[in-house]
This record gives structure tokens, sequence and C-alpha cells, in this order.
């Protein structure tokens, strides 16, 4: 092996030996006849994950280029993206065809910028619309010199995020307009207490990074209102990140986009060509068909059977066809092909088939195609993991969830919840966020629909099911760690119970002194606020009203931190205000405990 390859996989040992899983790995690295049989089982009689993963690195270092490449490629179709990244550019050069193959056109610098900005990367079989790609590079270079809006625009799943990430995957683009960065903020459909969150964690993430970059500027207190999160974006940006570009995925509804016109650059994607009329500045958009074009679909179905696309069986074609080159429903099939490869004429006739009906059909887009090919691929999971994979139909859109909440939900283990994500992962059910740590998940809109579609008459049970395991793990007190699980919880337990129709526990965890404490300490108070609104109906009118009034009257005492005595705060409300009776209980415990 060449001495950059060699240098580059020593200095990523460590990251590459926490998270890779050797047996996944192996099978591809056999197949590409750079491993033997009997190595495979010197590996895999290792006892653990990680010794496994340390002795396949051993093994590897002392191999040749192309065990390299092997292994390279092994970790992208494993989706293992972030890791592959470590090794791109140090892949030796075997031939000029080889090297065409590997690259994804980003440089190293383009590749930090767009991590530290959160830019998703590509999808593990990627194919690229190189004339969408340059109309949007295009409207994008015209942000050089002023600040604007450019719109992607098209239905859901035709691949606009894809899209987006792809046209900022660029060295030139990057440091000729956009030399301040490229920050990525997934949007969806949300109300005005999610945005703020959404915005006060990108003001969070600007300022630590600038901070990181100049220690004398100092961290803030998150934003308190809308208003507030505007300003400082509008700081941040103008201050901090001049000539940066901001990248709002799905945005659904034009008052959101009224939070982000503070003159900068934008790029959007949405399904409504219409939303940037409300902004000021500068517009211009790009349109995205629904589908891809025939060779583009045929080119993804020959990356998952690793062939090429002239040597298809004859039902390619069709597939595509029935698929309407949507990319989400070609990537699902090309999965299954993958997995069985004898199954073509079984897939295409799967497709033909019509047997769901949405009640719910959006006039401009034909689902058809889609309800099979996810039908299909749940079908082929193991009746276990069909079971789990059905409980993700409780997760809202556009929120993506770390394995730990899993974990709780399926109650297993976390490496057997990384086995079963895997095995989604693989199959296009599930996606994966590589940017975070530890990895988020999460499905594509279109995909939930249709799980909610299949599951209508067991959403409830579905629901409770979540809400029994979260107490059965946290039966001596919800998690304190502030970290992406426990963010979580905070954020979505009272959905989960008002989903649950478990009115009375709803009622009693909204109605506890100590989970307003613990909430609005990890999440600030506006989430809180925003909960009594949402279940107002619910409710108990009166009690509600008190802890409304006492959220709305110290919710900028909230903010501060040091985090205030909830307590003391609370003695100050009336003492005909279960706020203030909970408030007294507890100081008057205090006293008896010295
Ligand atoms: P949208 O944003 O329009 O809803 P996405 O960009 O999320 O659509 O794409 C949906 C899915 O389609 C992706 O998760 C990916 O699996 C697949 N996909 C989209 N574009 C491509 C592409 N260029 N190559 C391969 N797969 C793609």
């Amino acid at each position: 092996m060449e001495e950059g390859a060699r240098s580059c996989l020593l200095q990523s040992r460590s990251s590459l030996e926490q998270d890779i899983r050797a047996s996944y790995l192996m099978d591809h690295m056999i197949s590409d006849g750079v491993l033997t049989g009997d190595e495979e089982d010197r590996i895999r009689s290792k006892p653990t994950r990680k010794e496994q993963a340390a002795a396949l690195l051993e093994l590897l270092l002392r191999k040749d280029n192309q065990a390299y490449i092997s292994f390279y490629n092994a970790l992208v179709r494993e989706s293992y993206g972030d890791l592959a990244s470590l090794l791109h550019n140090s892949l030796p050069l075997v031939s000029p065809e080889a090297e065409k193959s590997f690259s994804d056109g980003g440089t190293r610098y383009v590749q930090a910028v767009l991590s530290e900005g959160g830019v998703p990367q590509r999808p593990v079989v990627f194919v690229s619309r190189p004339a969408l790609v340059n109309r949007v590079r295009e409207k994008l270079y015209r942000l050089q010199k002023e600040p604007g809006w450019v719109t992607v625009f098209g239905m859901a799943g035709s691949g606009k995020s894809v899209l987006a990430a792809e046209a900022v995957r660029d060295h030139a683009l990057i440091t000729e307009c956009f030399p301040g960065g490229v920050h990525w903020l997934s949007i969806g459909q949300l109300d005005r207490s999610d945005l703020l969150v959404r915005i006060q964690s990108l003001c969070f993430r600007l300022e630590q990074q600038s901070q990181e970059k100049d220690p004398s500027s100092s961290l803030h207190r998150p934003p308190g209102s809308l208003e507030e999160a505007k300003e400082r974006l509008r700081f941040l940006m103008l201050r901090r990140y001049p000539r940066s570009l901001l990248i709002l995925d799905d945005i659904w509804d034009s008052s959101v986009l009224k939070a982000f016109d503070i003159q900068c650059r934008v790029l959007l994607t949405t399904r409504d060509r219409s939303l940037a009329d409300c902004v000021s500045g500068s517009k211009s958009e790009v349109a995205v068909e629904s589908g891809l074009e025939e060779d583009q679909a045929l080119e993804i179905l020959a990356l998952y059977v690793n062939g090429k696309p002239q040597r298809l069986p004859e039902q390619a074609r069709s597939i595509v066809r029935e698929c309407k080159g949507s990319p989400l429903v070609v990537s699902l099939i090309g999965a299954l092909l993958r997995e069985f490869p004898d199954r073509w004429a079984y897939y295409l006739h799967t497709l033909q088939q019509k047997k769901f009906k949405r009640i719910r059909k959006s006039s401009s887009y034909d689902y058809d195609a889609l309800d099979q090919a996810m039908a299909a691929s749940i079908q082929v999971l193991s009746e276990e993991h069909r079971e789990l994979y059905i409980d993700l139909t409780v997760l809202e859109k556009d929120v993506k969830v770390p394995a730990k909440v899993l974990s709780v939900l399926w109650d297993l283990e976390p490496e057997e919840v990384e086995d079963v994500l895997q095995d989604f992962v693989n199959k296009s059910l599930l996606f994966r966020d590589c940017h975070h740590r530890p990895y988020l998940y999460y499905l594509h809109d279109l995909q939930l629909d249709f799980l909610a579609e299949m599951n209508r008459s067991g959403l409830e049970s579905l629901h409770t099911k979540v809400v029994r395991q979260y107490q059965q793990r946290y039966s001596q007190g919800p998690p304190t760690s502030g970290d992406e699980e426990c963010l979580y919880w905070f954020r979505f337990l009272t959905y989960h119970m008002a989903k649950a129709n478990l009115t009375q526990e709803l009622c009693s965890l909204m109605f506890s002194l100590d989970w307003v404490r613990t909430k609005a300490q990890i999440m600030g108070p506006a989430h809180l606020i925003n909960d009594y609104v949402e279940y107002g109906a619910i409710l108990d009118k009166e009690v509600r009203g008190h802890f409304q009034e006492f959220l709305s009257l110290n919710g900028h005492q909230l903010e501060q931190r040091p985090f205030p005595d909830v307590v003391q705060l609370a003695l100050s409300q009336p003492d005909s205000s279960e706020v203030y009776r909970q408030a007294l209980l507890q100081a008057q415990e205090r006293a008896t405990r010295g």
C-alpha cells in the first residue's frame, strides 16, 4: 500500500475502530477478492466488535492499494460516509478511470466547510444530475455580490435536498461566493416554537464556531423569542459570517421564510414555488422535475447491483418507468435487487400492482409506486425487524433521532439497535445523518406518510408503546444529560402522550413543577409555553392557566444561566395557584431535610 494511504489509515484508526462493524465490510472485501475466507474467520473469531474492527485494520495495513480502495468502497456502501471521507483524499490512483469513480468533486477544504455547516453527505448510492446542478450553481453565483434568494422547487421525493447539497459541493463556488461558509438548516412543517428552537440551535452553532476561531467573542444566552432570534441571526450573518450561504431545507410556510428575511444569502428547497414572494431582495428559482432521467435512474439500479447500466436486464427500463424516475423509489427497489438479484421480473410485477389507495392523495404526485416499493421493502424484513420498523410510524416528520431513543423504544442493547438500523439503512428504508455524533436517523416524509396510512388503526397503541417504554426506562426520573436523547424526550414525550390519548398522564406530567423545571432548564421556556397552548383543549383549563401565568411572568428568568431557583420563583404566585401549592410543598420538604 502506498505511503499516503497507510498514513491516512493510521491517522483515522481510532475513529474507524470506534464505529465500523467489520463483519459488514468484509463481505464486500471478499467479493472484491482482497480478503480471503480464512482471514475473515480469524477476524470474526475476535470476541467484540471493537476487536474485530482493530484486527481488520491491522490486516488492511499489511495489504495493497486495491485493498484500501475496496475498504473505502465498503465504507461508502455501508453508509459510513463520514468515515469514508476521512480516507477519500488518500485514495491511491490505480487508473484514471478508478479515480474518476471515486471523486465526489469535493476537496478536503470543501468537505471541511460542508461538514462544519451540517450539509448532508451524498446518499450512499448517488448519481449526478449535472444539468440541474449547474443551473443551481449558476443562480448561486448571482449571490456573489449581493444577498438574495435561490428557490429550488419540486415535488416531494424528487431529490431537492440532495441537489442543494450537491450544488455547494464545489471548491470554486465556495471560495468565490461563500467564503463565510455554508450553513444547513432542516425546516419541514413546524410551528413557531419549533422554529425558535431551530434558530436557537443555529445561532448556538454559529457562535460556538466563531468562538473557536476567535476566543475573545462571547457565547450569549439563547434568544427568547422569534424576533430576538431573527435579530441575533442578522447580527451573526452580518458581522461574523459575511458572505456565507444559509440553506433552508424543505420550507412549507412563508411565515418561516420571513424569519430569515435578514439581508443574507439563502438557498431554499420547497414544494411551493411562490414562497419567496413574501420576502425582499433579489430572487431566482430552479425547477426540479419529479423524476430522474431514464439513464440516471438506470445508473442508480446498476450501482446497487454492481453492474453496468447497459447490462441490466430488460425489465430495468420498465421498472424505472413504473417508478416514474422517482429517486426515492428507485433507491428502494435498487436496495431490494442488491439483496435479491434474480427478482427483476418479480419487482416489476410488484410495482405494476396498484394495491394501495391513499386517502389523502396529492393532486400532482402519484404515490402508487412508492407505496408498492415501501411495501415490498418492508416485506423482506425479518418478522422481528418488520415490527420494529413499524414502531417508527410514531416519529414526527423532519425529526432525526439518535439510536439511544430507539434503544429505549425497542428495549434493545445499543449493539442490537445498530444492527437493526443498519438493516433499514441498507434497504433505503431509513437514512443516516453522519454529521452528528452520535449518528441521527430519519425517514423521508413520504415514507412516514406511507407508514401512517398503513398503521392508521394502530397509531394510538404505537404511541402508547413509546410512552410505556420511556416510563419503564426512566422510572427513577427523566434523563437530565442534555444530550440528543434527552432532548428528544423533553420535546416529544407530551406529543406521544397526546397521540396515545393518555390524557390523565399528560395532565399530571404537564402540571408538575418538576417537569417544568427540568424542561425549562434543558430547552428554555418557549417549548413549554407552546405545549400548554397545543394541548390546551385536553388540559384542565384552570390549572393550565396557573402554569401559563407562571411561565409568562417568569419566562425571561428561566432563560438565564445560572438557572434560577424555580421553587423561589413559584412561591411568588398567588396562593390559589397549583404552581404555588407545589412550590410550597417542595419548600417545606427542603426545610425538613435541612
Ligand atoms: P426531496 O428533498 O425532494 O424530498 P430528497 O433530496 O430528500 O428529496 O431525495 C429523496 C431520496 O431520493 C434520497 O433520500 C435518496 O435516497 C434519493 N435520491 C435523491 N437524489 C438522488 C441522486 N442524485 N442520486 C441517488 N439517489 C438520490
